[in-house]
């Protein structure tokens, strides 16, 4: 793969490529009603009173706000997840030996950048078995960024993960648990195949996001 075909490492990708404006008109078309909200400003919850006060933006980062479709408690103290966030990076093959020792299987949650500089690890996490699911493109805090950045930062994700896998995930992390409602929204876009990404946020014995 050629890294001069997807956008800088770690950056919310630009909006005006021919890439991106193509997803921007399939969400217009899609027929899912995306709302205007505007971005929120650095400071988190004591700087975005507005914000955290509207609760159709259902902002889990201030109150805790949760979908149905959210991933949010374990089943039981014995039936939970291990999940790992941020790679590729140049500790997965470590990890990955690690976890055919003990015999486990995980959820990675991948940083679309990063599986352009390590495919091939990429493609060995998926081989061994473990689940790949969505960290976004660039790990920014999603509610700092517009509504045509996020779709950006999944289109970009979905893309490259099907580029080196053949497959689309269908679950995805957001960067510092930082999520409302235009994500899912937004979401219902990137996986068609059962009508909306299912996110994780809370259930997770594992690193912080
Ligand atoms: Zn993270």
């Amino acid at each position: 793969m050629s890294p001069s075909n997807y956008p800088p490492l770690d950056r919310p990708p630009p909006t005006d490529s021919p890439e991106v404006q193509q997803w921007i008109k399939e969400v217009q078309e899609s027929g899912v009603e995306i709302p205007g909200f505007s971005p929120t400003v650095a400071g988190g919850c004591p700087a975005n009173p507005d914000a955290v006060a509207d609760s159709s933006r259902c902002w889990w980062t201030c109150g805790g706000c949760t979908r149905e479709s959210d991933v949010t408690t374990c089943p039981d103290k014995l039936n939970w997840g291990l999940t790992y966030d941020d790679g590729p990076a140049p500790y997965t093959p470590d990890l990955l030996n690690y976890l055919d020792q003990v015999n486990l299987k995980a959820t990675f949650f991948v940083v679309g950048s990063r599986v352009i500089s390590y495919p091939a690890l990429l493609q060995q996490e998926y081989l061994k078995g473990h689940q790949i699911a969505v960290h976004t493109w660039s790990h920014y805090s999603l509610t700092t960024l517009s509504t045509e950045e996020i779709i950006a930062e999944f289109g970009w994700s979905k893309k490259v993960i099907k580029d080196v896998l053949g497959v689309t995930p269908t679950v995805m992390r957001p960067p510092f648990g930082d999520i409302e409602s235009v994500f899912f929204l937004l979401a219902r876009w990137v996986d068609r195949t059962d009508g909306q990404l299912h996110s994780a946020t809370v259930c997770v014995p594992s690193a912080r996001p």
